[in-house]
């Protein structure tokens, strides 16, 4: 399973990891993080496809996927 770390603190819930994610894994989690805003979670990371995009998209560089 693609391992996707999410560095919540530099989320700004934008939301564009979840929106662009092709296969539409990411959603908006319910937890609040230290700054205010909802970071991406996913409960279906073996649909990930590796594909970099949310990653690559995310403005603030939160999302790091491990190789
Ligand atoms: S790597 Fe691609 S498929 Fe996986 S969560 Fe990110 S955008 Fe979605
Ligand atoms: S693209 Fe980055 S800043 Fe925007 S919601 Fe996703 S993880 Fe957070």
């Amino acid at each position: 399973m693609p391992k996707l770390y999410i560095e919540e603190k530099y989320c700004k819930g934008c939301g564009i990891c979840i929106e662009f994610c092709p296969v539409k894994v990411l959603k908006q989690s319910q937890k609040m993080n230290s700054r205010g805003y909802f970071p991406p979670e996913s409960e279906e990371m073996d649909k990930c496809k590796e594909c970099g995009m949310c990653s690559l998209l995310c403005p603030d560089f939160a999302i790091v996927i491990e190789e």
